[in-house]
């Protein structure tokens, strides 16, 4: 059986997104998707309280039997 091939390649990886927000992010205020976002992150930086999200890794240590 024959199967038609997309034109187009999907891109599978993910969407980059505002670090403050989590909304898709403007090309123009990237990497966040307004002037505001962008003013809201510069002003966490100027007050030394960024913190960066730290990302927990679930380890399964299921155990079989
Ligand atoms: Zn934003």
């Amino acid at each position: 059986m024959k199967e038609a091939r997309p034109a187009i390649h999907v891109r599978k990886g993910k969407v980059l997104r505002c670090p403050v927000c989590r909304r898709p992010r403007d090309s123009e205020y990237r990497p966040f998707c307004s002037a505001r976002c962008r003013d809201v992150d510069l002003s966490r930086w100027l007050d030394g309280s960024y913190s960066v999200p730290v990302i927990e890794s679930e380890d399964d240590g299921q155990g079989e039997g």
